[in-house]
């Protein structure tokens, strides 16, 4: 069992973002009311809280950096997604987010490690304790660079990334957050 379960935020536990038009960057969750939960996705990270090991979100939100939202925004979209979590019983120990532009090319944007290794700092564990569950490539890269176990769900952009995430070695691939966790438990 991992004592440190990162997750992926968008794909992972709430819906992608709609695709902006044209002209707008979109894919970027901006206020509260754009957050919607996968179903099951809640009540997974209340299973996995159950079992004991701790529990935070790595999340790329370069909408930030980009102008997109300010930082405000998107801590109150947190303290929603932290609400509608609590609803179903279940708590994050912490949020990562990287909210820097993608030209700033600093250490924490996935598919750099810099977020999945602070947290394990933060939390005192390895990479064979943890594990990263995401939907994309770049969440994959990130976990193999940080040295722990990459997971993929086929929510959100997964299904799609699967191809590319078994050839860079991927083994543990499941249908959404909720099959997830309950593989984590067995
Ligand atoms: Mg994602
Ligand atoms: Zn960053």
């Amino acid at each position: 069992m991992y004592r440190l379960v990162l997750l992926d935020r968008d794909g992972v536990i709430n819906h992608r973002p709609p695709p902006g038009h044209d002209g707008d960057p979109g894919n970027y969750i901006k206020t509260p009311g754009e957050w919607r939960p996968i179903a099951g996705g809640p009540e997974a990270v209340a299973s996995l809280n159950a079992l004991g090991c701790c529990v935070a979100v790595c999340t790329n939100q370069s909408g930030v950096g980009r102008g997109v939202m300010s930082a405000a925004d998107l801590a109150a979209v947190h303290r929603h997604m932290e609400t509608a979590l609590r609803a179903a019983g279940a708590r994050l120990d912490r949020v990562y987010v990287c909210p820097h532009h993608p030209r700033e090319a600093c250490a924490c944007r996935k598919p750099r490690p810099g977020m999945l290794c602070a947290a394990m700092r933060d939390f005192g564990v390895t990479g064979p304790d943890t594990c990263f569950v995401g939907d994309s490539k770049r969440d994959v890269d990130a976990a193999l660079a940080a040295g722990c176990e990459p997971i993929l769900v086929r929510t959100g952009n997964g299904a799609e990334a699967e191809p590319g995430a078994r050839a860079a070695g991927v083994r543990r691939v499941y249908d959404d957050l909720a099959a997830a966790a309950q593989s984590l438990a067995t």
